[in-house]
Parts: C-alpha cells; structure tokens; sequence
C-alpha cells in the first residue's frame, strides 16, 4: 500500500470513505458487509477511515467505531465532521461523537462541507475556538475542513487560519472543467496538504460511455476505468490521501491493486485522459456525485439523485431510459420547481430544469 508523510504521520494514500457502505433491505447498514470491507482494506495497510455526524443518517460513526474497535487504536486514523446544518450544538455534537466511535480522541476532525451560505455560520458561532480547546486538549489531533465552495469562500478560510489540512473535491473531471485547480493551487500555496473527496465524482468516473471507454482501454487493457482517476491525482505531490467511498469487497479490492501497484500517469497518458474525459462531459450532463444534500429539503420527497441518475441515462440511451422514472413513488412528474434542491447542491445543477426535461422525455 502506498504511504505518504500526512500531518505528521504515514497514512495510506487510500483512505475509506464511510458513506456508502452496504445497507439491508430496511436501509441500515448491513454490519457484516461493510464490516468485510474495512476488514479488507485495514489488512491490506489502509489506515485512514472518514465518516461524519450525518452520514447514513448518524448511523456511520458508530459502525465504524464498532468495525475498527478489535484494532490496536494507534495503528489507524480516524476522521469525523461536525455540520452546522445537521446540528448547531457544536459541544453536544463533539461528545456524542466520541461516544459513537467509543473513542477518546479523534486523529482528523473537519468542518463539514464549508459553502457559501455556511462559512459565516462556521467562523463565527463559536465552534473553531472550541474545536481548537479540543486539540490543546489531545481530544483532537489534526483539525480541518471539507470544501465545496467557491475560491473567494476558500480564501476566507485561508486567511482565517489555523488548519492543519483541507479536503476538496479533486479529479480529473473538475480538474478540467471547474475550480479543482484552482483550489488545489492555492492550498498548495498556503502549505496546507490536500485530501481529495469524489476522486471519481461519486462513481460517475467509474463508468464512462462505451465510447470512450473504449480509447482508454486501447491504450491500457490492463487498467481498470477508476483507476485512470486514481492515477491522476498520483501525480500531484500535494495530494496526501484519497478517499474513496467503497460499497464492495470488489471495489476494495481494485482500490488495493491500483494503490498497491499503479504508477502516477505519464504526461502521454494525462493528455489522452484530458481528451477523452473531454469527450465524456459532452456526452453526460448532470454532474450529481449523490452526496443528496438536497433530499431532505423537497417538499414533494423525490429521491432527486435517482431522478438525475435516470436523467444521465436518458442523456446517454435516450428518451427510453427517461421511462424509468414512472417506477418510482414520486419522481420528476411531480417536481413543482420550488428551487429548494437547488440552493442545496454543491454542483450547483439547475435541478428543477433538469426535472422538467426529463418528465417531458418520459411523456414523449
Ligand atoms: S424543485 Fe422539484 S426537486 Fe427541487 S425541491 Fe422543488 S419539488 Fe423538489
Ligand atoms: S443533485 Fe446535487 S445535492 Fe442532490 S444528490 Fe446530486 S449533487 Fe448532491
């Protein structure tokens, strides 16, 4: 397993992101299941495990405390995030975090998902000064944020000061064609070590068009589709950890291979990923990782990423695919456009068009 010197320590370039993990059929996370997974990577030298306070529904936390509580403490990191939406009691948020992992400190700890519309809410309500008393106290080792903003917000959190690290969203997509770059460039420059969320853009990089596919294959038959996106971000040296939020022992287990055994990218390599991830954006259109910040908001209950996931389909296969949305309860028919989706996306997508672009397609 690859390692890099991050905050301190060596840390696993692969880190695991807990808000994916494998549920049954009444939504909860299936304990065993998910608990393979964190046996796979934790035996194969993955020793970086993220979660937050909000992650399935608070249930994220405490299965990862109780998945990784037969391992030594100090022989893994453990990161968790406090989300000022969720829960403005920044105090009673933090202790019963540490009761949900059972555990008495917390190696990264991040404010979560810093936006335009929160940053103020993040540096003014009292919630750094007292994370920053956590870490005098030892209960808090390395102290951050997570990103999805824009580059004046970041460099208002930079100039505020303080951290030890930030992570954004980070891949060749968004190095393309949004702010990645430009966020990763100015981290860099204030010194601060880069973790990168969404290394394939909520799997949206996994599985490219058949097309495209096709001329990354032809290049290299031997590398899967995700780990183009891991090699990437292998060659920039300011990138210290990626996660990966895995649902399968398989996508464990060619996370392992490629962070076991890949190399960065060639220069040859990268141009023919930039052209080819070029021609991919033309051919999808909603750029939705599926974090479903907007869920809890609509009115009307629409599962809002299985509209945009049927809507990519049906930008892909064509209007067929736009069908599937009469399979569900509520869907795009029933979207009244209200915006309230909207405010709530990092990717800022214009759900309510998409919406109706996509109830028309299933009509026609
Ligand atoms: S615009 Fe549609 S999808 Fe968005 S919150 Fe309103 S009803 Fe829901
Ligand atoms: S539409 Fe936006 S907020 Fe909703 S799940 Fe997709 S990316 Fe997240």
């Amino acid at each position: 397993m690859k390692t890099k010197t991050f905050c301190d320590s060596e840390v696993s370039l692969l880190g695991m992101g807990n808000m994916r993990l494998p549920t049954s059929e009444d939504g909860k996370i299936d304990f065993d299941r998910a608990a393979a997974i964190i046996d796979r990577l934790y035996n194969n030298g993955v020793n970086y495990y993220d979660t937050a306070y909000v992650y399935h529904g608070g249930e994220s936390e405490g299965f990862v405390g109780a998945a990784l509580k037969k391992y030594p403490r100090e022989s893994f990191h453990v990161a968790t995030k406090y989300n000022c939406r969720a829960n403005p009691d920044f105090k009673a948020v933090f202790e019963e975090q540490l009761e949900r992992l059972d555990m008495d400190y917390i190696d990264y700890y991040l404010l979560h998902a810093i936006g335009d519309s929160t940053v103020d809410t993040y540096l003014t309500n009292g919630c750094v000064e007292f994370f920053r008393e956590q870490k005098r106290l030892g209960k808090i080792r390395h102290l951050g944020f997570s990103f999805h903003a824009s580059l004046e917000t970041m460099r208002k959190m930079l100039d505020f000061g303080g951290w030890d690290f930030a992570q954004i969203q980070l891949n060749y997509l968004d190095w393309l064609f949004y702010d990645a770059k430009a966020q990763y460039d100015m981290l860099t420059k204030a010194g601060l070590p880069v973790i990168v969320m969404e290394p394939v853009r909520g799997g949206r990089l996994a599985k490219l068009t058949d097309e495209t596919e096709a001329q990354l294959l032809a290049a290299h038959p031997d590398w899967s589709i995700p780990s183009w996106a891991f090699r990437f971000l292998m060659r920039l040296d300011n990138v210290k950890l990626i996660l990966s939020g895995m649902s399968t022992l398989d996508q464990a287990d060619d996370n392992i291979k490629t962070f076991n055994d890949a190399e960065p990218l060639s220069d040859e390599d990268a141009e023919l990923l930039f052209s080819v991830c070029k021609d991919f954006k033309k051919q999808i259109s909603a750029p939705c990782t599926a974090c479903r910040y907007c869920v809890e908001g609509c009115p009307m209950e629409i599962d809002i990423p299985v509209m945009m996931d049927i809507y990519n389909k049906f930008k892909l296969n064509g209007r067929f695919a736009a069908r599937a949305i009469n399979d569900h309860e509520h869907s795009a028919k029933d979207c009244i456009g209200c915006g309230a989706c909207t405010v709530q996306c990092p990717q800022s997508i214009d759900i309510p068009a998409l919406m109706d672009e996509l109830r028309s397609a299933a009509e026609s």
